[in-house]
């Protein structure tokens, strides 16, 4: 396989700040200044494993480059774009709209950068330069929608490459979208729900964040579903969830290129969420997005980064995605043991919700 992969030192550059958690410090409230959840160990490190691992000289590196406004423009509001270019350049910075997504100044070439790099790894998967590939890009962006951002989210930066898309390539391009992250993928739904030529599907821990979106019931022109999993959901739930709703979906769907948001905090060493998936259990959900993609699509499959947050553990997530994405196998999963704790299995009220979002595949 022709792999992209796409990552550039400046996402480590985005300053989140001395924030505990995702908490301001406050020394009256006991808060001592730490570091954000969102900080930049966790991508650094899935990019250095990929280095140090050797599997950087299987892969195609893609350059990076900063979208422009026009770009950005296609999913989100010009009053947004020009707050977040005008915070960035004051001497502290700003902040992404919500109060817990802080960035230093010069956040906004940074996040530029990142739905840039959204953007030339989907426009090189849709042209064929590569058969599939991946953009460790920062800041995330599944949170953002078209008017702020949030949730660590400054731009939606999949949403941005499926805009620039739709207008270099077809208006119609047909995206199905499958976000694993374990946070909703709020953002993307709110900016294609009335879209019927982009199929969004999450797969999040109900209620998680945001705590009042990823019900059920959610389906805009019928082409959005969402899949609100138990905590505690873990590969039984998942690879079910896959079988019965996300593949049968993009089958019916017959989308022209797959692309994943893909967080790696639904891993069972998260600090966030309180899901079981393994590396081995994200290799797995590769390889059935892989299969599906050379059914209906050629074998298009991108993926954007967004969270994951175990600085130990997202790397080797990262690792064997990009390891099945492009066919190559360098590293065993030293915290294999993860595979046989006890919750694997599927359970009755995981079952119930998947077959809930079941019956919406055939409104296709
Ligand atoms: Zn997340």
């Amino acid at each position: 396989m022709r792999t992209g992969y796409l990552y550039h030192e400046i996402f480590g550059w985005h300053d989140t700040g001395t924030f505990v958690g995702d908490m301001p410090s406050d020394p009256g409230a006991g808060l001592q200044p730490y570091m954000n959840y969102e900080n930049p160990e966790t991508k650094k490190r899935i990019h250095e494993l990929i280095v140090v691992s050797g599997l950087i000289e299987d892969l195609i590196r893609i350059p990076v480059r900063a979208a422009s406004e026009t770009e950005l423009a296609t999913v989100h509001t010009k009053e947004h774009i020009a707050r977040i270019k005008k915070e960035s350049a004051s001497r502290l910075g700003g902040d992404g709209g919500d109060l817990t997504t802080p960035f230093a100044k010069g956040g906004y070439e940074i996040a530029a950068m990142a739905a840039g790099g959204a953007i030339e790894l989907f426009e090189a998967v849709l042209n064929g330069d590569v058969d599939n590939g991946y953009a460790l890009i920062r800041p995330p962006g599944h949170h953002a929608v078209s008017e702020t951002g949030m949730g660590y989210c400054i731009f939606s930066n999949l949403a941005v490459a499926i805009g620039v898309a739709k207008k270099t390539h077809k208006k119609d391009l047909r995206v199905a979208v499958v976000d694993w992250d374990v946070h909703h993928g709020n953002g993307t739904e709110s900016i294609f729900l009335n879209d019927p030529n982009v199929l969004t599907i999450s797969l999040h821990q109900d209620q998680l964040y945001p705590h009042d979106t990823g019900s059920v019931d959610v389906v805009g022109v019928g082409t959005n579903i969402n899949i609100p999993l138990p905590p505690g959901t873990g590969h039984g739930g998942y690879y079910y969830a896959f079988d019965e709703v996300v593949i049968p979906a993009i089958k019916q769907f017959k989308p022209d290129i797959i692309a994943v948001a893909s967080g790696f905090d639904s891993s069972v060493y998260d600090p966030l969420g309180r899901m079981l998936v393994t590396a081995e259990g994200y290799r797995v959900m590769t390889r059935k997005l892989m299969d599906v993609a050379s059914q209906v699509c050629a074998g298009k499959l991108m993926m954007t980064h967004e969270g994951g947050y175990s600085a130990s553990y997202a790397p080797f997530c990262g690792l064997f995605v990009l390891e099945e994405l492009c066919g190559v196998k360098k590293l065993a999963d030293p915290f294999a043991h993860g595979n046989n704790y006890p919750g694997h299995e599927l359970k009755e009220h995981e079952k119930r919700i998947i077959d809930e979002a079941k019956k919406l595949v055939s409104n296709l």
